[in-house]
């Protein structure tokens, strides 16, 4: 079994966008040559497209269920949960 390239834990941020422009340059330029790294991009595009997805439309919902349309209350937890 080989070892796992070291630029695995980059492909994250990489997909995100939340790489500084030298880095970015330098992980494509990696991307090239790392088959590892380029199934690791393929296999979490799909997440990250969901993701986006997800932070486009769920705020949106969860303001709806909210029974308070104002800002966060501060003080004893209410019942609803995290999300207020
Ligand atoms: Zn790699």
């Amino acid at each position: 079994m080989s070892e796992d390239c070291a630029q695995l834990t980059t492909v994250g941020v990489y997909l995100l966008d939340a790489l500084e422009r030298d880095e970015r340059n330098a992980f494509t330029g990696h991307l090239a040559q790392c088959p590892q790294c380029r199934s690791e991009v393929e296999d979490l595009t799909p997440v990250v497209h969901l993701l986006a997805l997800a932070r486009a439309t769920l705020p949106a919902q969860l303001h709806a269920m909210h029974p308070n349309k104002g800002p966060r209350r501060v003080g004893p937890a209410s019942a609803c949960g995290p999300w207020c």
